[in-house]
């Protein structure tokens, strides 16, 4: 017998969920730790009771809900999150929680029982859009960061995180870093058109990639537009503009995983008939290989060099962010296919270009990651869109990876 999910029963969940915060044009606002936050949190604590799971509250609120297997040792860890952007969708995160409750009340229902403990984890404060601190909730699951550093982190509306965390009721007191899991499996919506674009039912992420965040300020010097010769220029603009035409040859030379942007410049003083004295860019770059990604960075290091000197400026860089890339664990993608295979879906292995907990996760415990389609690509928007028939298929083949790897050693 082919154990399967319960399709309405998902999609009556993530419908429910998609109430809180909910826009009239389908999108949801759930920014951590607001009221909003703390209703939907209500809303899973009550869904985790129901299935019976051992539910408990971390230090930084994390929600965890564990279903006990016939040997008291690491469980296999679904998880995701129920925070949003401002204007989101209804599947970024929530998906992940709703077919990881699902797959466990698949269990429940079919009454197995599993040798390892299942858990579903909803990880706070995932997006970063109120608390700057992303990942937050995995990073202290994995102890990474203390709830003690957690709480300090002040909100864009100068909230401070652990007096909100307070506030909603939901500073637990189980102790964060305390759990490792055997393994750690997030489903998610691909957030990219990939899957969308060639009809494929699952993504089998093999790596999420890193990202090297820079913010460039090139200094010149202002004057007037029709006076000074072109040879006599300093002209901080045009070497702003020349950064943004190589970043697309680096992307260009260094394979089709390797991402390179210019997502905001500003000028100074920014006016039509002056020569911009100064130019500020942001710089995002993106590779699952950490080797290639240093490599990007070098390279662009170089020719900000070499544009000192060709259009007699000065460069400051400073690096904002850097994330190392992680690999996803080897045996957990061969479970995954393993089972999206006997299920008879199509699947297609694949690069997470966006961070997810599952990047967290994997530098602790053996990972994997299943991506579902995202209609045209869109995410991070109320137009997000992911089929039932989409997310049964995910919701199964999450349900069968979690089978397998209960029984394993490993
Ligand atoms: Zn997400």
């Amino acid at each position: 017998m082919q154990l399967t999910i319960n399709k309405s029963r998902l999609m009556k969940r993530l419908s429910e969920l998609a109430r809180i915060g909910a826009f009239s044009d389908g999108g949801v606002c759930r920014l951590a730790l607001t009221d909003e936050d703390k209703a939907a949190r209500d809303q899973v604590m009550q869904w985790m009771k129901d299935l019976h799971l051992q539910t408990h509250i971390d230090q930084v609120g994390n929600l965890i809900g564990v279903r006990p297997g016939a040997k008291d040792i690491a469980p296999i860890v679904i998880g995701s999150h129920i925070d949003t952007v401002p204007t989101g969708g209804r599947f970024d995160g929530a998906a992940g929680v709703m077919a990881g409750l699902e797959a466990i009340e698949s269990l429940n229902e079919y009454k197995i029982q599993t040798e390892r403990p299942v858990a579903v984890v909803t990880f706070t404060n995932e997006e970063g859009v109120r608390y700057h601190n992303d990942l937050l909730g995995s990073r202290a699951f994995c102890g990474y960061i203390s709830p003690e550093e957690a709480y300090k982190t002040v909100g864009t509306d100068h909230t401070i995180f652990g007096e909100e965390l307070k506030r909603i009721g939901f500073a637990g007191e189980f102790p964060s870093g305390s759990i490792r899991p055997h393994a750690f499996l997030e489903l998610h919506i691909e957030q990219g058109p990939v899957l969308d674009r060639e009809q494929v039912s699952i993504g089998v992420v093999e790596a999420i990639t890193g990202i090297a965040w820079y913010e460039i300020t090139i200094q010149g010097e202002a004057n007037h537009a029709g006076t000074t010769p072109i040879s006599m220029r300093q002209d901080a603009g045009l070497t702003a503009a020349r950064i943004i035409t190589y970043l697309r040859e680096i992307a260009n030379s260094l394979g089709e995983n390797q991402r390179a942007t210019c997502g905001a410049i500003s000028f100074y003083p920014n006016a039509i008939n002056v020569i911009p004295e100064k130019a500020t860019l942001s710089i995002d770059l993106r590779n699952p290989d950490k080797t290639t990604l240093e490599e990007a960075e070098q390279r662009l290091l170089d020719f900000l060099e070499k544009c000192t000197i060709q259009d007699n400026v000065q460069i400051e860089t400073q690096r904002l962010a850097w994330v190392e890339p992680r690999a996803c664990h080897t045996d957990i993608i061969s479970t995954i296919i393993e089972a999206t295979n006997e299920l008879g879906y199509s699947h297609k292995t694949m690069v997470s270009g966006a961070v997810h907990d599952a990047l967290t996760m994997a530098s602790y415990c053996p990972t994997g990651m299943i991506f579902v389609p995202s209609k045209g690509g869109v995410s991070h928007n109320p137009a997000e869109y992911t089929s039932a028939d989409e997310l049964e298929a995910g919701a199964n083949v999450l349900l069968k990876t979690v089978l397998k790897l209960s029984q394993q050693k490993m």
